[in-house]
């Protein structure tokens, strides 16, 4: 039993390894190690426009460019960009790692992590006009509960999304809910009906908790783990890891959406970034459409629960969540074809 499941862990990982990379992707040269594809810092800090140098202390590498540097962390998967003076935290699939004086980052998290948030522009065009609302929990199932009595994750997620609604619509887009009321519906037919409806991207609402520890704060954006990658949190080496989900066609735009929704949250609220991470959530693993799951603070922390419950908050929520959605479409709306020379007649 266990022989069989470690043969298929290394077919599965073969055909991830050989899987191409998408047109737009920039090419590196790879160097393998332990089974994992990887990129030199020279050459990812030359692509990138960091030049071929950068500042360690100790740990710390430090990538830099105008408006623009990098932080990693060797054996670490937490990164932080720093962009127009903003710090963003970022959840890498693998540590950075050094081999015979080079220091290296998985060329996994090059494509599907970094190039998204360093080269938005590149990411694949699509045109938004629908975005599907999906407020987590209702019915019986009330969600994560509060420090106060009666106060339920089903009821803010639910609030957060009808504002999100109200936003979107006044910038112009179409919206769907998958759900308006307190009621219950699963997680497949949230995903399904992202992908049965006209829905572009699929926006999910949640609140947080770490019961009965009351002292993390903060928020936390998820976009789906890309195939061959653990999920944040996760060691590895899970069958499920090595295995491609629909959600899957869209890494790049998954990772620029929950980057630009993450980032416009802690540009506008006073809350603790938690950072981008990934998981393999059923509402965002099963959809064939754009998605990120948004946890928008904890409500095992006394304060950050009272101000959840202000509704000025939660307004400012959904705002900021509008504003992200609203970057991520001009970065992915189909450009105007440039024009060609003017043509001019002789004139009779
Ligand atoms: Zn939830």
């Amino acid at each position: 039993m266990i022989a069989s499941r470690f043969v298929s862990l290394i077919a599965l990982f073969i055909l991830v390894g050989a899987l191409p990379c998408s047109a737009a992707a920039p090419r590196f040269t790879t160097r393998r190690v332990d089974g994992r594809n990887y990129v030199t810092l020279r050459e990812f800090g030359g692509f990138y426009g960091f030049g071929r140098k950068w500042s360690r202390n100790q740990q710390t590498i430090l990538l830099k460019k105008k408006y623009l540097s990098l932080q990693l962390k060797m054996d670490s998967r937490e990164a932080v960009l720093n962009r127009d003076h903003q710090e963003i935290r970022l959840h890498l699939n693998f540590a950075p790692m050094e081999q015979d004086g080079e220091i290296m980052i998985s060329e996994l998290d090059v494509i599907k992590t970094l190039d998204p948030v360093l080269r938005p522009w590149s990411v694949a065009e699509f045109k938004v006009r629908t975005v599907l609302i999906d407020a987590g929990h209702g019915g019986f199932d009330r969600g994560t509960l509060g420090v106060t009595p009666g106060v339920m994750e089903k009821t803010y997620s639910l609030d957060t999304a009808k504002r999100l609604e109200r936003f979107l619509k006044l910038a112009g887009y179409h919206t769907l809910m998958t759900r308006r009321e307190d009621e219950y519906i699963s997680l497949e037919d949230r995903a399904e009906q992202a992908n049965v409806s006209s829905a572009d991207l699929l926006i999910s609402i949640h609140f947080n908790s770490a019961s009965p520890d009351r002292g993390p704060s903060g928020v936390e954006t998820y976009c789906l783990t890309p195939a061959g990658a653990p999920s944040t949190g996760n060691l590895g080496d899970q069958i499920s890891d090595y295995q491609s989900n629909p959600g899957n066609k869209r890494d790049a735009s998954n990772m620029l959406l929950a980057y630009c929704v993450h980032q416009s949250i802690i540009q506008n609220l006073d809350v603790s970034d938690r950072g981008v991470k990934r998981a393999r959530f059923v509402v965002i693993k099963e959809t064939n459409k754009t998605s990120i799951l948004v946890e928008c603070g904890f409500l095992s922390n006394p304060s950050e629960q009272s101000r959840i419950r202000a509704p000025a908050h939660r307004e400012k929520l959904a705002r900021s969540i509008c504003q992200g959605i609203l970057k991520f479409i001009s970065y992915v709306s189909p450009k105007k074809p440039a024009a060609g020379p003017l043509k001019l007649r002789d004139a009779s």
